[in-house]
């Protein structure tokens, strides 16, 4: 007994050495372009890395610039995970790789199934993108995809941990598929096929779970008064029951839109970290029985 006892002293002794090995300064620095890849990276590497997140909370995704320091924390990181079709990132890559020319850079769309402007779109140029739709990630069913393009690349970054990483690896799709299930039937439950938003940062969600998405910002700001009125009349003749909106943006608009449709205005943010609460949470609004 007593011997069985120091053992599990040394062990512990032992263990402890080594977390204590490698400082915060030692560490490997892995860089997410926006908040949401945060929590992929934390579900398959724990917290083998520093996590550097360059979109702060609040930025709005297709102006933000960064600072100087932002893209000199570049200089340390070993990988950067990036939308490939953000506003932000477009404006700015050159420069990013131009910092750390050793970083690997990895495009989390390839093989994503983008949504691509309509001639409709390309127009009347009614949102602020270019190019294919760069909100995936609101969708749990593209997110197994990046999980498994990130864990890859992690294991790659880490080999000495790759058992760890293909286990985290299927508790995260086990999560995924949970959400998805949830997103799905709160979907199937929605007031109404439709809704309104500000930003279209829904396509995905509304594609894959068979939804209509009605963006109304014109070119990222307000609709005129004419415009404002026809989107009451189409909530209306619609049945819409829910208006988005985007934190980061100015929310008059919708605020009036909800008001005279009687419909519920629901902020959201797509760039929470907590990616599963936020995308339940998000779909759950669509049902009404959110308490909002
Ligand atoms: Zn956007």
């Amino acid at each position: 007994m007593r011997k069985s006892l120091f053992l599990v002293f040394f062990i512990s002794l032992f263990l402890s050495g080594c977390n204590s090995a490698v400082t915060k300064d030692q560490m490997k620095v892995v860089t997410v372009s926006i908040p949401p890849y945060k929590y992929f990276v934390e579900a398959i590497a724990d917290s083998d890395f520093v996590v550097n997140v360059m979109l702060p909370p609040g930025a709005d995704h297709h102006t933000w610039e960064p600072s100087p320091r932002q893209i000199s924390s570049l200089a340390a990181s070993d990988m950067l995970f990036i939308n490939g079709h953000l506003g932000f990132e477009l404006a700015w890559i050159d420069r990013f790789r131009e910092v750390n020319q050793k970083m690997k850079v990895i495009d989390l769309s390839e093989g994503i199934q983008l949504i691509e402007p309509s001639e409709e779109d390309e127009d009347h140029h009614g949102h602020s993108h270019e190019g294919a739709d760069p909100h995936y990630w609101l969708s749990p069913r593209e997110a197994g995809l990046m999980a498994s393009t990130i864990a890859d690349e992690l294991m790659k970054l880490n080999p000495s941990a790759t058992e760890r990483y293909k286990l985290n690896f299927v508790k995260l799709k086990e999560r995924i598929a949970a959400v998805d299930s949830i997103v799905n039937e709160n979907c199937s439950k929605a007031e109404s096929k439709s809704f309104m938003i500000f930003h279209p940062a829904l396509s995905y969600l509304a594609r894959d779970y068979g939804l209509e998405q009605i963006s109304f910002e014109d070119e990222g700001k307000m609709p005129s008064p004419a415009r404002l009125k026809e989107l009451i009349d189409m909530t209306r003749s619609k049945g819409m029951k829910t208006v988005f909106v985007q934190k980061e943006y100015d929310i008059r608009s919708a605020k009036v839109l909800a008001s005279e449709t009687g419909t519920r205005l629901v902020i959201i943010d797509p760039m929470n970290p907590e990616w599963d609460k936020s995308v339940i949470e998000i779909s759950k609004s669509l049902t009404g029985e959110d308490g909002k």
